[in-house]
């Protein structure tokens, strides 16, 4: 299944259903789900609505109905992921760091990296992805909040691809002192355990994430498709610099893509890759010293997670435009739209982290890559 979409050959997909139901029938488990942004734009397919059908409400709601015990949104630590990745651009715009700025949300693309491009490394980002942002969160943060034993929470994420599996059973991602994320489901995996207790999707009420890390931006809900990272990054790094917001960037969702932005006095030269013969183009030009991008977006699928590898198939081009225009379009209706004002993301550097790029934000929301066996 997934040698046809995985960007990493050498992540298969691994059901984790089994392990999550034994969470949720487990009386002492405190069951935390995070939904990443995409999936609200592609579970619909599985129950036969088309493509690009926007069913956040329904997916909020059969979740509940599973049994989880709290649902929560990828988004809020999207929103979050652009914070720290925002400060850390403009630090290295600021102080003369090598440039370009790669982004690092994409743990294909990661894997990839790794293999390939060991060289460039020191020029990605080391913020982790919005879902290893949220897990430890959720055993620190969370649990304190909650006055809940973390040793006791159960995380799960539902995930567009199986990369996301690879990237928690990481060797590093235990930063909160316990495995940050539990297991992983992907979009089809939920959609597969919805229909088998029953649950009539379609004609679910629409319901709410839970509060504290289930409020999110369009800023947060764009990371689901190709360019969405830079153009979220870019809404809050232009209003922190010069207090103008930024317009729409627009990029498109094929290939690659490029945009001169004006940030005040500075000209950001920014390119956006999705599929990785493309981003190997750009990574080649970094490499030989002749790129003249500030700032390289990359997701390993061709549309980014619109397209991922665990959602639903059959899939072609048309298919992932429309799901992409479904998350467009839930930006388009946020009442907000950029990360640095979600109210729960301020909260939570106000109650728990202090600052972007604080000791505490480095040791839960970043991390290292390191070279692996080329490939
Ligand atoms: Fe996963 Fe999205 Fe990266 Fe594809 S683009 S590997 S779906 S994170």
């Amino acid at each position: 299944q997934c040698a046809t979409v995985c960007p990493v050959g050498a992540i298969t997909e691994v059901s984790e259903i089994d392990k999550v139901w034994h969470a949720l029938e487990d009386p002492d488990k405190h069951v935390i789900v995070q939904t990443a942004p995409a999936i609200q734009a592609t579970i619909g397919e599985e129950f036969g609505l088309e493509a690009g059908t926007v069913v956040t409400g329904k997916l909020v709601n059969a979740l509940r109905k599973l049994g989880f015990d709290r649902v929560f949104s990828t988004e809020f630590s999207a929103d979050l992921t652009i914070m720290e990745e925002g400060y850390e651009f403009l630090d290295k715009v600021e102080n003369n760091k090598p440039l370009p700025h790669i982004t690092s949300c994409c743990p294909g693309w990661i894997k990839y990296a790794e293999h390939n491009y060991a060289d460039l490394l020191d020029n990605v980002s080391t913020a982790k992805s919005p879902q290893q942002m949220f897990s430890p969160l959720v055993k620190t943060y969370y649990a304190e909040k909650s006055d809940i034993d973390p040793a006791n929470i159960y995380t799960v994420s539902v995930m567009p691809c199986t990369a996301k599996k690879f990237e928690k059973d990481r060797e590093e991602m235990v930063d909160s002192g316990y495995k940050d994320t539990d297991a992983v489901l992907t979009t089809r995996e939920l959609a597969r355990m919805i229909k088998e207790v029953g649950i009539d999707f379609n004609n679910l009420a629409d319901d709410e994430y839970d509060e504290l890390m289930g409020k999110s931006t369009g800023a947060g809900t764009i990371f689901g498709t190709t360019g969405g990272v830079t153009e979220a990054a870019l809404r809050t790094v232009k209003e922190k610099l010069t207090g103008e917001p930024l317009e729409r960037l627009n990029l498109g969702i094929r290939g690659i893509k490029e945009a001169e932005v004006e940030i005040g006095d500075l000209v950001v030269n920014v390119a956006v890759a999705s599929g990785l013969g493309n981003a190997a183009k750009l990574l080649d030009e970094v490499r030989a010293g002749n790129s003249k991008y500030h700032w390289i977006e990359i997701m390993a699928c061709p549309h980014g997670c619109v397209g991922g590898g665990g959602q639903p198939l059959p899939v072609n081009n048309e298919k992932k435009d429309k799901r992409a225009e479904g998350l467009a379009s839930i930006d388009k209706n946020k009442y907000v739209r950029k990360s640095h004002e979600n109210p729960m993301v301020q909260k939570l550097y106000d109650d728990f982290l202090g600052e972007p790029l604080a000791d505490k934000s480095h040791k839960l929301l970043h991390t290292h890559f390191k070279a692996r066996a080329k490939n």
